[in-house]
């Protein structure tokens, strides 16, 4: 069996074009376009190409980007004061921090700064916590972006055997949580799961987002089974891969997703469709 591979770029540019279709139709309406701060604190080198793919994904739709490339020795009460600000100015419907932060910088301080209104990561605890209870809103991007590859796909996640391995507050957690509103019956793995082959080999859906190369065995793939990559990982000879041994494992799944072109347009793509929403949401 050879899988289908998920072109996660030709499905995230059918949701882009779609989003600055209805963007479009706002401008001609003379309603205002949606309006994204992103926020970059130190150059980070891997962080700053995520934030170009952002910006430019938001020239693309016609989403207005303001950005703030702000030094490495900012504080956190400096950064907590420019969170103020943005949560106060109405032209700016998403708070964008690309994360990880500089050491000095409590992330879980900045990411409950902002508003769950323009909290268009889905970060925020009160957006995490409306997904738990089945009521979500502003949705974590690469988990939702997942869910709606899927749905592309046509792949129904009812009754399914899923396993997430990786459980991050901003990855793996709101992963299991979609797939669980999907109806999938969830197995969640971190590093302390004692067989994770054990629990990969029974698996429908594999979904790895632990950031290790080659942690997922092909051979632990089950036949036709689905296997999405959301790790990405920078190998020593610059190339980029996922969690899963893809050459392996597109050779038993019935479906996979390549890193790069996977996952990460989705991710991106979503942000867009998030941050047309809380506009949406603060005009209702
Ligand atoms: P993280 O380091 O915060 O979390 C990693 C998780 O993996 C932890 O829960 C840990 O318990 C688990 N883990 C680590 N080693 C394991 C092992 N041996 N067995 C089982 N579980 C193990 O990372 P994160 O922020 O959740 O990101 C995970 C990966 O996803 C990274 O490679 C990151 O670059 C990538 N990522 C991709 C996108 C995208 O758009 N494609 C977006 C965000 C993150």
């Amino acid at each position: 069996m050879t899988a289908q591979i998920i072109d996660g770029k030709a499905i995230a540019a059918a949701l882009l074009n779609s989003i600055k279709t209805k963007i479009d139709n706002r401008i001609q309406a003379n309603k205002r376009a949606p309006g994204l701060a992103v926020i970059l604190v130190g150059g980070d080198p891997a962080s700053s190409i995520y934030v170009r793919n952002k910006r430019l994904a938001c020239e693309k739709v016609g989403i207005v980007s303001t950005a703030y490339d702000l030094p490495a020795s900012t504080t956190e009460l400096e950064l907590l004061a420019l969170i103020d600000q943005l949560n106060a100015d109405n032209r700016i419907d998403g708070i964008l921090i690309q994360l990880p932060l500089p050491a000095h910088i409590n992330d879980e301080h900045v990411v409950e700064r902002v508003s769950p209104t323009k909290d268009v990561d889905g970060f925020h605890p009160y957006n995490i916590g409306r997904l738990a209870v089945r009521q979500p809103t502003l949705r974590s991007c690469t988990p939702f972006g997942v869910i709606k590859m899927l749905s592309a796909m046509n792949v129904n996640l009812m009754g399914l055997d899923a396993v997430v391995v990786g459980v991050s507050n901003h990855v793996g957690r709101p992963m299991a949580l979609e797939l669980l509103l999907a109806g999938a019956t969830v197995t969640s793995c971190h590093r302390h799961t004692k067989d994770l082959s054990k629990i990969i080999k029974s698996a429908d859906l594999v979904v790895a987002a632990a950031g290790k190369p080659g942690l997922i065995k092909g051979e632990w793939i089950k036949p036709g089974s689905i296997v999405i990559d959301i790790g990405i990982n920078r190998l020593a000879d610059g190339s980029l891969a996922g969690d899963v041994e893809f050459n392996i494992a597109k050779t038993r799944a019935g479906f996979i997703t390549p890193v790069p072109g996977g996952v990460g347009p989705m991710t991106v793509a979503t942000l867009m469709e998030n941050t047309l929403l809380a506009l949406e949401m603060s005009e209702q």
